[in-house]
């Protein structure tokens, strides 16, 4: 099969994916009453999934993987050659998520490692969208030791795209807000009862559940959390414990040095910037009456001034110049 071909099924399969999951959250909702245009949306739409991965697709193909296959010569070493596209899909779809697990457990329980992740872990309303949230450096390390064996050992064209497809598939399963019981399965196959366990803000899951396709991992590595019971509705269930930067910019800054977003707004370049996004949402709305009735939330968008902001019911720990961890 041409690899065009191959990109029109994967898409085609993807679309049809991404509809039936936003259904699946409409019917049974794990989270009653999270809306679909819920906190940091179109973040994660704009920056996370559309540009960022746009930019790092280039990167790490491009300018990582390319020049490492030029150095490597492993053609002697081509074995996988020999074997068919679905064993190759499976070899590497079960020895990269063994590395996501060992991986993902050491970003929680390093301190530097943990600047690469917390963003992930940052959205107060987790939904099938909210996986795409993951810093530049975690993609380009992840991805780069997810895609450079199947490119230097010679596996099929088609292994790519394949790949990547139940990558985005299951990435958006486990994090979608469906209220779903897989039974016997779920020691082998994640599932949302287990990851958004994982997005919860709780000392217990802090170190637990970090399997993302096969949740065997954590079965077998005896770091599964299963209570039998949901996180809770409120803000303070999800998400971290401490106060995060609501810009796909800043969420990087704030990955380098700790400070206070909401400081930033005396200045009137950075409230000009800051506000932008919430002002095109609302002229979006004013101009679009299909548009307003779709984002019902536009009005909470806007961003005021440090002393005019309302001052959220939950009390989140102050932004430290130190590290934000939690204690093992
Ligand atoms: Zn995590
Ligand atoms: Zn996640």
């Amino acid at each position: 099969m041409d690899q065009s071909k191959l990109l029109a099924i994967t898409t085609t399969i993807l679309i049809c994916w991404v509809i039936f999951i936003i259904a699946w959250e409409r019917i049974s909702p794990y989270r009653k009453g999270l809306p679909f245009f819920r906190e940091g949306f179109w973040v994660d739409l704009v920056w996370y999934t559309i540009i960022q991965s746009y930019f790092l697709k280039i990167l790490i193909f491009d300018y990582i993987i390319a020049p490492l296959q030029h150095h490597f010569d492993w053609s002697g070493f081509q074995f996988i050659k020999s074997w068919s596209v679905t064993e190759q899909v499976l070899f590497f779809l079960v020895t990269h998520d063994l590395y996501i697990y060992l991986f993902h457990r050491l970003q929680h329980a390093n301190k530097v490692l943990w600047r690469t992740h917390e963003a992930h872990h940052s959205g107060k309303e987790v939904d099938f969208l909210a996986g795409s949230r993951s810093h530049i450096v975690e993609i380009i390390i992840n991805q780069t030791i997810e895609f450079a064996p199947i490119v230097i050992l010679g596996a099929n064209p088609m292994v790519i795209p394949i790949k990547a497809l139940l990558d985005a598939m299951f990435g958006m399963f486990i994090h979608a807000n469906i209220d779903v019981k897989l039974g016997k399965l779920k020691y082998f196959l994640n599932s949302p009862e287990l990851h958004l366990w994982h997005h919860a803000n709780y000392r217990e899951v802090f170190h637990a559940n970090f399997s993302t396709k096969f949740s065997l991992w954590d079965h077998f590595f005896g770091t599964a959390y299963d209570p039998g019971h949901k996180p809770g509705d409120k803000r303070e269930n999800w998400g971290l414990y401490y106060d995060y930067p609501k810009d796909y910019f800043l969420q990087h800054a704030f990955s380098v040095k700790r400070f206070d977003e909401q400081k930033f707004l005396r200045y009137r370049w950075f409230s000009w910037y800051y506000n932008s996004r919430p002002r095109m949402v609302g002229w979006l709305s004013s101009k679009w009456k299909l548009f307003r009735k779709l984002n019902p939330v536009t009005e909470k968008l806007e961003y005021k001034t440090p002393d005019d902001l309302p001052r959220e019911p939950i009390e989140l720990k102050p932004i430290q110049e130190d590290y934000i961890f939690y204690d093992k």
